[in-house]
This record gives structure tokens, C-alpha cells and sequence, in this order.
């Protein structure tokens, strides 16, 4: 990974102010352990391809009748918590060494029996990298995949268009419109992504239309099989 000079006084800053939590400021860690208790982790009882709550675990109606293209969605925690916060923090105020903290936190458990042959992170816009200056679920997929011990690729699709940001798309058909043709795997990794086992990760899963995106462009290129992972799940049914 590249160092930049804004990591470097970064670091250099938390030599003298150690780091302080995100959500409730206390000193010691940028989330510190009280607020990942109150992180509560994504119940086994939900859809398995959208993380909505369920009598216990199947596919929800919504999934079945919209035909999802992911084949499984691993969430980790709730959006709605400290951790989701953080996400935020990471996302939004540049406070880009949450990545390696949040990177760390996903729930490893069930991925791991997944059989992944590759790790890739949703992609971002180029536009919007040279903003932001990171693509927040490369950073996070690089860590995760360090963790299953699985191969990262960061370099197989492309977001061609520079789409409004989901979260400023007022409803879940707006989301699908915008983000068709979206996504295109690079001409010189199809090789790569045919017959594979792939886990595409994101920070946030709301509606899906994301992830649903990027897994029918893996899966028009010829993969097996698409995963779908997020830090953070935020269930259609608690949107208000
Ligand atoms: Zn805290
Ligand atoms: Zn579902």
C-alpha cells in the first residue's frame, strides 16, 4: 500500500494525542471495546441474501421474486450501532486508519467455509478516489482477505460511471436505475474470474442494489459463484 504523507502525519499525531474513540470519545482506541460490545452482530436468523430479518434463516420473498444475483450476504454487525459510526467515520471524516481497526472486525466464521478463490472490493469511481483519496471497501477487503488467507484483487472490475451515491437515492428502484451498467469486469481478468468463487465486499449493505450490481457483472463474466460481505447491514424493514 502506498504511504502518503497524510498517513504519515497521521501517525505522527497520534504519537502525541492518542487515538480517541470515534462514537463516544473515550481515549485509547478509535473504537474502543464498550462500543463494540454495543455493536450488535447481524442475527443467524435472516435472509441470507439481504440480512432482513426472518422466522429463521431462508431467502426472503423479496429476494426470491427480485431474483438477487448474490448467491449469500455475509453481514457482520447491525449499521444502526457505534460501529456503524465508525463506518461512517471512515467513510466520510477521512479518519483513514479506521481501515486497518475496522478491516480486523468482520465475522470470520462462516466465510471461511465459503471455498473463496478471490476477494475483491466493490469499486469506486476514479473521480470520486481522487476526492476521497481511498476507495473505503478496497482498504477494507485487503484486510479481510489477509484474514481468510484468500487472494485480493482489486484490479478485476471497473465502476465506469461515476453514479450518485447511493445514499442520496431516494428509493430502492432509483438505486437499481442508476446503477445498471455501472460496473465492468477489465477485459484482461476474465480469465481470472471464470468458474471462481467470489466474495465482493462493501461497508454498508442497505438495499442491496450494490452488491446485486457487481455480482451480476462477475457472474455475466463467468463466476461461479458471488458472495456478498459488509461490515455493516442496515435490514429494509428498519429504514423509516
Ligand atoms: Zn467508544
Ligand atoms: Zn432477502
Amino acid at each position: 500500500m502506498i504511504t502518503t504523507l497524510r498517513e504519515l502525519a497521521s501517525g505522527a499525531l497520534d504519537l502525541v494525542f492518542p487515538p480517541t474513540c470515534v462514537h463516544c470519545g473515550r481515549d485509547g482506541s478509535l473504537l474502543c471495546s464498550a462500543c463494540l460490545v454495543d455493536s450488535p452482530a447481524v442475527s443467524k436468523d435472516v435472509c441470507k441474501k439481504c440480512a432482513e430479518p426472518l422466522a429463521k434463516p431462508g431467502t426472503c420473498t423479496r429476494c426470491v421474486i427480485e431474483g438477487s444475483s448474490l448467491d449469500r450476504l455475509y453481514g457482520s454487525y447491525l449499521y444502526e450501532s457505534p460501529m456503524g459510526s465508525a463506518v461512517r467515520a471512515f467513510k466520510f471524516d477521512d479518519v483513514r486508519a479506521l481501515g486497518s481497526v475496522l478491516g480486523g472486525m468482520f465475522n470470520t466464521e462462516q466465510m471461511s467455509r465459503a471455498e473463496l478463490d478471490i476477494v475483491v472490493p466493490v469499486p469506486m469511481h476514479k473521480s470520486r478516489i481522487r476526492e476521497r483519496g481511498y476507495n473505503q471497501s478496497a482498504i477494507l477487503a485487503q484486510k479481510l482477505a489477509e484474514s481468510l488467507g484468500v487472494e485480493y484483487r482489486g484490479d478485476l472490475l471497473i465502476r465506469s460511471t461515476n453514479t450518485v451515491p447511493q445514499s442520496e437515492q431516494p428509493t430502492a428502484v432509483a438505486r437499481r436505475g442508476a446503477l445498471s451498467g455501472a460496473f465492468e469486469v477489465d477485459l484482461d481478468s476474465v480469465g481470472v474470474i471464470a468458474d471462481r468463487r467470489i466474495l465482493v465486499v462493501d461497508d454498508v449493505f442497505t438495499t442491496g442494489s450494490t452488491l446485486n450490481a457487481v455480482a451480476a457483472t462477475l457472474k455475466s463474466a463467468g463466476a461461479r459463484w458471488v458472495g456478498g460481505c459488509a461490515l455493516t447491514v442496515q435490514p429494509i424493514g428498519s429504514l423509516k
